[in-house]
């Protein structure tokens, strides 16, 4: 399967921002063995991403774009792609669903909506952190086009919790992946500390910031999941004993699931007084179960 990437975003062409996507998108495609031919950077204008759909069409198997899903008019690499192949956008249930679900009881505003329209026939990929779906729209011959957001903390949960186990069953390999949960490290620091293992193509291994965190990807592939979480294993025993005392927990759910269990098996309780806060650090505690007992 030969593979394009498109990165879409006048701020990549002016270097106000570092593609960092495309390097995260092609460690991913060789994770999965698949061959990236050829990567290009294009502004934010209709005219010049259909100029280069068209081009990698003729091209390459898989394409996959970056950026340009969000609900403003300058967003147009969907309205583009559905376009060039030719599908009409249609509301999606689920995208929908999870919109609204992401605004809560607040009003969703008129432009949020067409983040749930994609190409017909399309599979959907869930945005964990923010609002723009991605998906993958079918192509003539077979070939697919996925469509990813620009903000990396939105691109990678997606790349590696959704596209890549879809890729992965498509292209018939088991894909085993463990992440790493740090605490008051920061990303350049992680990444001097694992800077000759984030190059290795399988395993991968992928550093990324959200929400104060830092995560560690590890990510394998193999002829059945028995082999690629072997693989995985000691790779993740290293990547923990090299970042220490800043491990929290290896594939857990966040910070606060750790806390109160060890609280309660340590018979200690915690007290918060927060300023500025809004309550957040006692909203996060209390949202475990069995928090009471130590809060
Ligand atoms: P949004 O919903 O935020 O509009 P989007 O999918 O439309 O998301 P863009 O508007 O294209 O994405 O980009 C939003 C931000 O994401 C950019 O300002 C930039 O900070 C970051 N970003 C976009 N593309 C890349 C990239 N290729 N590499 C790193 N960061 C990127």
């Amino acid at each position: 399967m030969k593979a394009e990437i498109i990165s879409v975003g006048t701020e990549l062409l002016l270097g106000h921002t570092i593609n960092t996507d495309a390097a995260h998108v092609a460690r991913a495609l060789s994770s999965l063995g698949i061959d990236l031919h050829h990567a290009c950077v294009v502004g934010d204008n209709a005219a010049r991403l259909e100029e280069c759909l068209r081009a990698a069409l003729q091209r390459s198997d898989l394409i996959i774009t970056t950026g340009g899903l969000g609900p403003t008019n300058d967003d147009l690499t969907k309205e583009t792609v559905a376009r060039v192949l030719g599908l009409p956008l249609e509301e999606d249930a689920d995208s929908l669903r999870r919109l609204r679900e992401y605004f809560g009881d607040r009003p969703v505003g008129e432009n949020q909506y067409k983040q749930a329209w994609l190409p017909r026939g399309s599979h959907a990929f869930a945005n964990s952190v923010g609002t723009a779906p991605g998906c993958a729209a079918p192509a003539e011959g077979g070939k697919l086009v996925i469509l990813l957001p620009g903000p990396p903390s939105e691109l990678l949960p997606m790349l590696h919790d959704e596209v890549v186990p879809w890729l992965a069953r498509k292209t018939g390999a088991c894909i085993h992946s463990s992440m790493v949960r740090t605490f008051a490290l920061g990303e350049g620091d992680a990444e001097l500390r694992l800077r000759d293992m984030t190059g290795a193509a399988n395993p991968t291994v992928a550093t990324y910031a959200t929400d104060g965190e830092m995560f560690v990807r590890i990510t394998a592939k193999a002829a059945t999941a028995e082999e690629a979480a072997r693989l995985v294993a000691p790779v993740r025993d290293a990547v923990c004993r090299r970042l220490g005392e800043h491990v929290y927990g290896v594939d857990v759910e966040n910070l606060e699931s750790v806390v109160v269990p060890l609280l309660l098996q340590r018979g200690e309780t915690l007290t918060t007084a927060e300023s500025c806060t809004g309550g957040l650090l006692a909203k996060r505690i209390t949202d475990v179960a069995g928090a009471s007992s130590v809060f």
